[in-house]
């Protein structure tokens, strides 16, 4: 199932199935109103949702603004730094990793970006947030956390997963540098565009053979398997899940493969009027444009 946040004229914000007939309003069926609650509900609340869809009537497409997905996880948004080979290499050349001690690690890199960060598709990233103009993009596939756990170990970590969203892990490339603590330089306003659905793991179980796309104004920038991840989905949960407790609606962002604006020489930063499409199959395109916003 395709779930989603989204709205419509004159509505607050409400959970939804998005489906080939439409988006059937879930929150009106009796489900909660907010995605991170309807997680919390597990198998029973995607049984609820499936009936809704099959029973309720639909919502045209063309009537709905989709939020992203979400926009209230329990904690701060985790992310894997330099979990592709390919990245980690780009990403050292470039001279911009201040806590850089080796071009590849013994364990995953995380780091968090502020839940106030979060922005949904179609939403605006706003470009003078970033004092230095140095605003980049990284493609990623989000790991959306169903039941919770401590100490997960990677052989059951799939038990865990509710399902997979895109994030765009945009960053302030001057800010990474100069702070060396990357939260800072991850987490200004409107910087983690997700969406546009959360994908249910029950059809995504090959996730790992679908590809990761990011094209800027059109131009594909960024495109790899997610099976090229260093430390992959089942090691990411039981690394984090070992020191802390996973709860439902936690997303962690799995990593960023080469193309960054970094990567370029010299670098090719986002400036106003860019369009950012982050695609994965079967969850669809996150894309985004870029505002000055003064
Ligand atoms: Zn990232």
């Amino acid at each position: 199932m395709k779930l989603v946040m989204f709205s419509t004229a004159g509505s607050g914000d409400r959970v939804g199935a998005l489906h080939e007939r439409g988006v059937t309003d879930l929150t009106a069926a009796g489900l909660p109103g907010d995605m991170t609650d309807l997680i919390r509900l597990g198998d029973v609340g995607l049984e609820a949702a499936r009936v809704a869809v099959r029973e309720q009537p639909s919502l045209s497409p063309a009537g709905v603004i989709l939020r992203a997905p979400v926009p209230h996880p329990p904690k701060n948004v985790m992310c894997v730094g330099r979990n592709y080979h390919s990245h980690a290499v780009e990403f050292s050349r470039s001279g911009f990793d201040a806590s850089e001690r080796s071009v590849l690690s013994d364990y995953p890199i995380i780091f968090t970006k502020a839940v106030s960060s979060i922005i949904g598709p179609g939403d605006s990233i706003i470009w003078a947030n970033d004092p230095t103009g140095t605003v980049d993009y990284e493609g990623e596939l989000a790991i959306v956390v169903g039941p919770g756990g401590r100490a997960i170990p990677a052989s059951k970590a799939v038990e865990h997963v509710y399902g997979y969203t895109i994030v765009n892990d945009v960053t302030a490339r001057d800010l990474q540098r100069r702070h060396v603590q990357w939260f800072m330089a991850k987490s200004l306003d409107t910087f983690c565009p997700m969406g546009p659905v959360l994908l249910t793991a029950d059809e995504a179980e090959d996730i790992e053979s679908r590809w990761l796309r990011t094209r800027v104004n059109g131009e594909l920038r960024q495109e790899a398997q997610i099976s090229s991840l260093i430390f992959d989905i089942p090691t990411l949960i039981a690394t984090i899940s070992d020191s802390i407790t996973l709860e439902p609606g936690d997303v962690i962002a799995t990593g960023t493969p080469l193309g960054t604006g970094i990567g370029f020489e010299p670098p090719r930063f986002l400036k106003p009027g860019d369009t950012v499409e982050v695609e994965i199959d079967g969850i669809g395109v996150l894309r985004n444009s870029v505002i000055d916003g003064r």
